[in-house]
């Protein structure tokens, strides 16, 4: 241990990964800090790391404000209704009524954005997307970052917040160790934001083998947003809420710009409408919400579900007809090399050519995230002009521990802010952080060189870990000693698969299921003590590992809370096989005890904030 070398940074503003919400918090903690000092550490590299690195083809959520194209009502009423009623309405109208301006920024910034060329607009993909040829747009943003910061510090993995000693529930800053030199840093901060992405690989993925790796999800989005607030005690909500994605089949291509720009459709092997066959049955489930449109996007993946599993697979997507024109044509592969390369890879290497043959879809093993369609992660303050009293707290996303700030994947309840609402939430969270600050409130924090002794004695554990236990064996990599970080991972992923609902058992769990679940889990947990780490790389992967096992418990707990099925096409409880608005039409809310580990439920009230007005005057 005294060879590592101890590196400190004292700072106002900590953002913890420099992803879309990072880089915003980076650029807006500037505008309104201008004496402050604000830093941003991140895992990988900021000019191309989390889910945008590799580029992007479409905006998702754009209003067109200025063209009354869309106002955030509308958005707010989209984000309720695809989430079948639940969601935090006044955290998705703060992040819609400011999305426009960020947007309007990376346009300034130099993305090149498409335009209608008979209406000098934006060209809308879709009611909310606008196209992009966005394989610069991870560059373009962190260079925003880059100028606003006092330091990016990359390559460090963050695996822990500090907390003050002289308050109680107040953050102190973080630590974590540099990947290439093994170097520990502690990172002494007034407010510290967490943007560090969503989480895959906490479920068994499709695959497997030589194809390990591969998911739709960022690989390298490990839950650390959920594990670093869950650690210190924070509240958590709609963390039962994972995502599966109808995507095309083995490279996990996008298919927005397919069916929305492309007028692409799909079939199952008889070339039938399947979605049709399987309305009265998901009525039984779900009642009038199947009648609301658009159709909630885990209503479509039931269908896909129910039809495989009767045998009706494979589901393919009709590409034949759009490809027949050239210029979709273009567009169609366009799509993949601005964003996912490997699918037209995939393709390539299947024989598969979209204009003479209809690619496969499939459904995605579940990840957990917050910024996408679904909207698992911290339950955080609102903005003072829209929350009820239950979801207000002094800041804007503020957590429920004092100066702890979140945006992106990171803040749950707020579902469908994609690439730009993410960095608009970067943008409010960040804002609200420096108010904090102005106002005195991250005065006297006390963070002793003992808690971070302790923490660095903790970090580098899996490397002695593996340094003793190796001289019990000769050869292989099996230990009586210590487990790796990939045998933990697939343990990890082997029990969240079987156990709370992933691709091998169609999504399906029970009260049952779910309390083993918890209880390998935990075993786990107790195993994970003895991860061993050869090396720094093996050392990042054994403490990703220990923040996917942490998140996963917290989705584990919060699936067995819940008791009914609000989503089918994302999970099904069998013991609860109905959607219960009477009972469960409400947010579910956590908090872990750092001291016991043990985790406490409650339900949260759903407001209803936009379209109330109406209804209490129509009543
Ligand atoms: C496959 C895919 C396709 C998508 N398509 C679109 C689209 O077409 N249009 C659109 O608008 N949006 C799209 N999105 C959504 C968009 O990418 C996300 O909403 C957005 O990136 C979320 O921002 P974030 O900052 O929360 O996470 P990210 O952008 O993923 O950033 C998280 C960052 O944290 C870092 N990090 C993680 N852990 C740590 C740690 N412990 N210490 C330090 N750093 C850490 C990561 O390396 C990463 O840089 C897509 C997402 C995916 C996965």
């Amino acid at each position: 241990m005294a060879k590592i070398k101890t590196h400190y940074e004292d700072c106002d503003v900590l953002v913890v990964g420099g992803g879309m919400a990072g880089t915003g918090a980076a650029f807006e903690a500037r505008h309104w800090g201008r004496d402050l000092k604000i830093i941003c550490v991140e895992k990988a590299n900021i000019d191309r790391s989390g889910a945008v690195a590799q580029g992007l083809y479409a905006i998702n959520c754009y209003m067109g404000m200025q063209w009354n194209e869309n106002q955030p009502e509308d958005h707010v009423r989209y984000a309720r209704n695809d989430l079948m009623g639940l969601v935090r309405e006044d955290l998705g109208y703060d992040m819609a009524r400011h999305v426009d301006s960020t947007v309007h920024m990376f346009d300034e910034w130099g993305l090149p954005m498409m335009k209608n060329e008979k209406t000098g607009r934006y060209l809308r993909e879709g009611k909310w997307q606008i196209m992009i040829h966005g394989e610069s747009y991870k560059p373009i943003v962190a260079e925003a970052a880059k100028k606003s910061a006092d330091k990016i510090y990359n390559r460090i993995m963050i695996t822990h917040l500090l907390m003050d000693e002289s308050s109680e529930n107040r953050v102190g800053g973080a630590v974590g160790f540099n990947m290439r030199t093994g170097d520990f840093y502690v990172f002494r901060a007034k407010t510290v934001i967490v943007a560090a992405g969503g989480a895959s690989h906490i479920f068994k993925p499709r695959a497997v083998g030589e194809g390990m790796g591969r998911t739709w999800y960022a690989p390298w989005s490990n839950g650390s947003a959920y594990a670093l607030p869950i650690a210190v005690g924070a509240k958590m909500t709609q963390m039962e809420n994972r995502i599966v994605l109808t995507r095309f089949k083995d490279g996990y291509g996008p298919v927005g710009a397919y069916f929305l720009h492309l007028k692409t459709y799909t079939q199952n092997a008889n070339g039938e409408n399947y979605e049709k066959k399987w309305y009265d049955q998901t009525k039984e489930i779900v009642g009038e919400y199947i009648d609301h449109h658009p159709v909630p996007t885990c209503l479509r993946n039931h269908a896909f579900i129910e039809e495989t599993k009767a045998g009706g697979g494979p589901i393919q997507m009709v590409t034949t007809e759009a490809f027949a024109d050239p210029h979709l044509e273009v567009i169609g592969w366009e799509n993949f090399l601005g964003m996912t390369v490997g699918q037209a890879v995939v393709w390539a290497s299947q024989d598969i050519d979209p204009k003479y043959t209809n690619p496969e879809l499939t459904t995605s093993e579940p990840y957990v995230m917050g910024s996408h369609a679904t909207c698992s992660g911290a339950w955080v303050s609102g903005p003072e002009d829209l929350s009820p009293p239950e979801y207000f707290w002094g800041y804007n996303r503020m957590l429920t521990v004092e100066g702890l700030f979140g945006a992106g994947d990171t803040v749950g309840g707020s579902a469908h802010k994609f690439s730009s609402g993410s960095f608009t939430e970067g943008r409010l969270a960040a804002k609200a952080a420096v108010k904090y600050i102005y106002d005195k409130k991250a005065e006297n924090i006390k963070v002793t060189d003992k808690q971070c002794d302790d923490f660095k004695e903790t970090i580098y554990k899996p490397l002695e870990n593996y340094t003793v236990g190796r001289n019990e064996i000769t050869g292989g990599t099996v230990s009586p000693s210590y487990i790796l970080p990939i045998q933990g991972l697939q343990r990890l992923q082997k029990i969240m698969d079987e156990y709370v609902g992933g691709v091998g058992v169609n999504y399906m769990t029970n009260g049952n299921l779910l309390k083993r679940g918890l209880e390998l889990l935990s075993i786990l947990q107790e195993d994970l003590e003895h991860v061993g780490a050869e090396d720094y790389h093996q050392l990042m992967r054994a403490w990703e590992l220990k923040h996917r096992a942490l998140t996963s418990q917290c989705v584990a707990e919060h699936t067995m809370f819940r008791e009914e099925t609000r989503w089918p096409g994302y999970y099904y409880r069998g013991d609860h096989m109905k959607l219960d608005d009477d009972n469960w039409h409400c947010l579910t809310v956590s908090r872990r005890d750092p001291k016991t580990g043990k985790f406490t439920m409650e339900k949260a009230p759903v407001y209803h904030i936009v379209d109330e007005e109406k209804k209490k005057e129509a009543s």
